[in-house]
């Protein structure tokens, strides 16, 4: 079973649960003297490393125990950078604080591919990690409405962007009193990061993307999560920092 590693405890001397999800759901499972230098199964404390696991059904035991498992990918094996680091800090920040554990699987597919996006191309990083943020927010349930004018379903003429009212306005709904919060290159990225379902990044069609727009859309959706969820991703202040 394909499985992606989130986490894991101490046990008994040496053996640890492993705390993974799966497609379809929370898994966890006993390794054996995995505390121990020489384990073969080390890495699997690295969290959103990606194995082919399999294990002994005992129903006499509380937990099942691993019997074999095959590394399939590691973010840490071929880039151990900083920026690496952040990437698999901000994953399980948003994991962990805006999924309980039951939905955490949710994001399977979304981990995979962004872990595997190719971030040779200047801002494709951040680029991803909008892209990654989108698909949360979508996942628990408090995505924007960016194909139409939230009001009266019309999709043209749309003049505006509001977190509270929730999506694009057009020019006949659009009340002074509404707060606005995006301009018009920050619409387009929102609408983008939300309708894309795949981690690539066209320079064509993002050509002028300008880190101000990036980091203005990370603190908006910051706070939307904040207002709406209750929680605050601190691993954004840091790609903010780093742009
Ligand atoms: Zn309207």
């Amino acid at each position: 079973m394909k499985i992606i590693v989130i986490g894991y405890s101490d046990y008994k001397e040496k053996d640890i649960i492993v705390n993974a999800i799966s497609e379809d759901g929370p898994i966890s499972f006993k390794v054996r003297g995995a505390l121990n230098p020489n384990s073969a199964f080390v890495w699997l404390k690295t969290p959103l490393v990606t194995a082919d696991v399999n294990w002994v059904e005992n129903i006499r035991y509380r937990h099942q125990i691993l019997k074999e498992a095959k590394l399939l990918s590691s973010p840490l094996v071929s880039d151990a950078s900083f920026d690496t680091m952040v990437d698999i800090d901000f994953v399980m920040e948003i994991i962990n604080k805006m999924f309980p554990d039951t939905e955490k699987h949710l994001l399977f597919h979304e981990i995979e591919k962004f872990l595997k996006a190719d971030r040779s191309a200047e801002l494709s990083r951040p680029f991803y990690q909008l892209i990654f943020l989108a698909k949360a927010i979508q996942a628990v349930g408090s995505g924007l409405e960016v194909d139409h004018c939230v009001f009266c379903d019309n999709k043209d003429d749309i003049v505006a962007f509001s977190f509270n009212e929730g999506g694009f306005i057009c020019r006949s709904c659009l009340q002074p009193e509404m707060s606005i919060h995006l301009n018009p290159a920050q619409m387009k990225l929102v609408r983008y990061v939300f309708k894309t379902d795949s981690y690539f990044f066209d320079k064509d069609k993002f050509d002028g993307l300008k880190k101000e727009n990036i980091k203005t859309v990370f603190i908006n959706f910051n706070e939307y999560i904040k207002d709406g969820i209750g929680v605050y991703i601190e691993a954004i202040d840091k790609i903010i920092n780093r742009l």
